[in-house]
């Protein structure tokens, strides 16, 4: 029970904040600046509770932004609450709009990114992406045992999820709260940020998609921001984009 409870605890965290910091923060904003094997231990823990390519979460995410709640944008609720949720993950190629050499053109250079890409072959790219996950859980068996096993399959599909349902409980009014006037449908959601490690200050991080931090106000925890704060103190991360300290005055706050 004890060696299940700590696998959980450490796995979870492992994938919950490498989509956060290394998938989102990182790769596909900017906002951070570290060291190649910090980012690479962030992007394998979110690699390993299927997120998929760095590349296209990075494309398919940047697009979101760029086309927040229009037509164009890849996962609105405007289009539906099951399309948003996983019906937009059943595209075998990417959008015309959204050629990944020309939005991530500073990730696909990366060849260990390239690798896990498969040349824009979202198919087998997934493919992949489900077989390195099941030869993990492999390896944690033989080595851990049953218990950590299950703990290990149990976290990485709550963590797999976790970003889906931001798609959807993030851009839906009733759900929660607005700081910024953005011109999207973004909200907080304070239980969902919990969960998230901070993810869901969903409407803090619209109005300002460039920053590191999240949670804005002193209410807001972000666990993701904290975890980011402490790896600077120790050298291991060189910059911090902050919101709290380069704030937009085009946005109207609420
Ligand atoms: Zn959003
Ligand atoms: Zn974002």
């Amino acid at each position: 029970m004890v060696s299940f409870a700590v696998a959980f605890v450490l796995l979870y965290f492992w994938h919950t904040l490498g989509t956060s910091i290394g998938y989102h923060r990182l790769l596909t904003h900017r906002a951070v600046r570290c060291f190649k094997p910090v980012e690479y231990f962030f992007v394998v823990g979110g690699y390993l509770c299927l997120e998929g390519s760095p590349i296209w979460w990075a494309t398919m995410h940047r697009a979101h932004h760029r086309y927040a709640d229009t037509d164009l944008d890849p996962h609105t609720p405007r289009k539906g609450l099951l399309y948003a949720y996983n019906g937009w993950l059943n595209r075998r190629e990417y959008p015309e709009h959204l050629a990944p050499e020309k939005i991530c053109g500073d990730i696909v250079s990366d060849p260990f990114y390239a690798f896990l890409e498969q040349g824009g072959h979202l198919r087998k790219a997934s493919q992949l992406c489900f077989a390195i996950n099941v030869i993990f859980r492999i390896v944690l068996l033989f080595v851990f045992g049953v218990p950590v096993l299950i703990a290990s399959i149990l976290a990485g599909v709550l963590a797999h999820q976790l970003p889906l349902l931001i798609n959807v409980i993030c851009h839906i009014h009733r759900f929660g709260y607005r700081n910024f006037d953005t011109k999207d449908d973004s909200i907080n959601v304070w239980w969902m940020a919990l969960l998230t490690v901070g993810e869901s200050w969903h409407n803090n991080h619209h109005a300002f998609p460039g920053s590191a931090r999240f949670g804005l106000k002193a209410h807001e925890f972000d666990c993701s921001w904290l975890c980011l704060r402490v790896l600077k103190f120790f050298g291991l991360v060189q910059k911090l984009n902050d919101a709290k300290k380069n704030a937009s005055p085009s946005l109207q706050q609420v």
